[in-house]
């Protein structure tokens, strides 16, 4: 058994960091300080959190370039995108502060009681595993809303972000939360056993893959624990006979192609119809051969390595594959070690795992549909459910189309994105529960209703 996390940078191959995995009586400290911390945090006042929040929005803002770094370093993110990602993270304590007090203040309800009305309890600790994707704004998406419930947090987080992890910790510490509130687990995947199993944790949330879903939510199920499970997508881009390529191609691209091709919420099957097929594809390529690729700390790079050279060998194996059931190389498909080129697969049909599976990393499977409605059927043809993109001119059309697009989002005209205003989540395979806006903060309280005669 190991007994530490070796961290890399994925562009150089340097060694960056070891952290030592804490050790059973570690942890237990840290699941004891977690319930200290709330017994206290539970009983402050709304506007005391919300100020600590200005707090975290501030510090992020003074250190996003050394934040962006770090993240950089870890795990191959362009740095431009690095530090949109933490002033994205303070935007969402803007949020919050801005909404908190009304989404959790006690709602009345008028029933034959003399008062009845519904409190929004927190519930205590609360366990989240994140993936390094993102390794900033998918903590804080959990941490904000839920530390603002009132209740306490533990991070597992991936192991190749570590030092991002320690790093957060620290923010909120020196935020002016208390010690407690906020705590790294440094840990192997065998203890997660006896974590969700400890009567501390009383709820866990996981961003990742299908398999660490289900692994997870397993563990939970055994212990009666709530789960909120962020999985994998293969969000379809539906691209209409009508659509503004002008306008929105950029857009497109980006879809795909931001953060090395990394996001959940990705645009990965092109599903385009007959008539604007061919202009599509021409102008489509054009564009992704243009995108700078480069070392990730420099600022004008757009693509650069993969997080880990075998998610990059993991996708070259699902572009053969495909390659073998019939779908063609357009453009692209060389990879070099933790590289991968910006890559366009033609003739993509179910079956193949370029249509079937998520792909994580810059290749865009491009299918070609005859109509509105075998495009429609092709996008919904999915084990997954986080997203649909489509573009059209025709938005009057699209109305009939909204309840039967089976997704946590439809998204006309853009690409599937984040918004700590709207809620983010997913059906099918790619989980349940939501995160930001109302409803997240929501996810983890105790929705109590309190009946009161006279
Ligand atoms: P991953 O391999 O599933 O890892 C995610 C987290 O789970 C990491 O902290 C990982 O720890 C941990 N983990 C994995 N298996 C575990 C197990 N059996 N027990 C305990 N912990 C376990 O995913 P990833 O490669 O980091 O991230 C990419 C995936 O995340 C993609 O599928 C992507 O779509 C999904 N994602 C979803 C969303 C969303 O909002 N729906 C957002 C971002 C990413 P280690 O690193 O130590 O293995």
């Amino acid at each position: 058994m190991k007994h530490a996390i070796h961290t890399k940078n994925p562009y150089s191959g340097q060694s960056l960091d070891q952290y030592k995995y804490h050790t059973t009586s570690d942890i237990n400290t840290i699941l004891e300080h977690a319930q200290k911390a709330f017994n206290n945090w539970k009983t402050t006042d709304i506007k005391h959190r919300t100020k600590l929040l200005k707090n975290v929005a501030n510090i992020l803002e003074d250190k996003k370039e050394e934040f962006g770094q770090l993240m950089t370093r870890e795990m191959g993110k362009p740095i431009s995108q690095s530090i949109a990602e933490i002033e994205k993270c303070a935007k969402l304590c803007d949020f919050y502060i801005a909404n908190a007090d009304k989404f959790l203040s006690d709602q009345i309800i008028k029933t034959e009681a003399h008062e009845s009305f519904i409190s929004y309890d927190p519930l205590g600790t609360i366990l989240s595993v994140m993936p390094w994707n993102y390794p900033f704004w998918q903590v804080f998406r959990f941490a904000i809303p839920t530390l603002t419930a009132g209740n306490v947090g533990l991070l597992k987080h991936a192991s190749n972000s570590t030092g991002t992890a320690i790093a957060i910790q620290k923010l909120f510490l020196d935020a002016g939360y208390p010690e407690g509130c906020f705590q790294t687990l440094v840990i192997n995947h065998e203890d997660m056993d006896a974590i969700i199993g400890n009567d501390i944790v009383k709820a866990i949330t996981l961003t990742g893959s299908e398999k660490a879903g289900k692994s997870i939510a397993t563990l939970a199920g055994q212990n009666l624990k709530k789960t909120v499970l962020e999985l994998g997508g293969n969000n379809a881009c539906v691209v209409l006979d009508d659509a503004n390529l002008d306008k929105y191609l950029d857009t497109m691209v980006t879809a795909r192609m931001q953060n090395n091709g990394q996001s959940c919420i990705a645009a990965k099957r092109f599903i385009v119809t007959e008539k604007i097929y061919d202009s599509f594809l021409e102008q489509f390529t054009q564009k992704v051969k243009d995108l700078k690729i480069g070392d990730p700390e420099d600022t004008d790079t757009y693509i650069s390595v993969m997080a880990r050279e075998d998610l990059a060998k993991e996708l070259e194996t699902q572009v053969s594959k495909s390659i073998k059931k019939g779908a063609t190389v357009h453009y692209g498909n060389s990879r070099d070690g933790a590289f991968y080129q910006p890559t366009i697969i033609t003739n993509v049909k179910p079956d193949m795992p370029l249509f079937d599976e998520e792909t994580f990393g810059p290749v865009a499977a491009v299918i070609k549909a005859k109509d509105k409605k075998e495009a429609l059927e092709l996008a919904k043809n999915s084990r997954f459910g986080l997203g649909t993109m489509i573009f059209t001119e025709n938005i009057k059309a699209i109305y009939d189309e909204i309840s039967d697009i089976p997704d946590g989002a439809l998204f006309i005209n853009d690409m599937v994105k984040s918004d700590p205003r709207l809620p983010f989540g997913g059906t099918k395979a790619s989980g349940y529960g939501r995160e930001l806006s109302k409803e997240g903060i929501l996810e983890f309280v105790n929705i109590k209703t309190v009946y009161i005669n006279k």
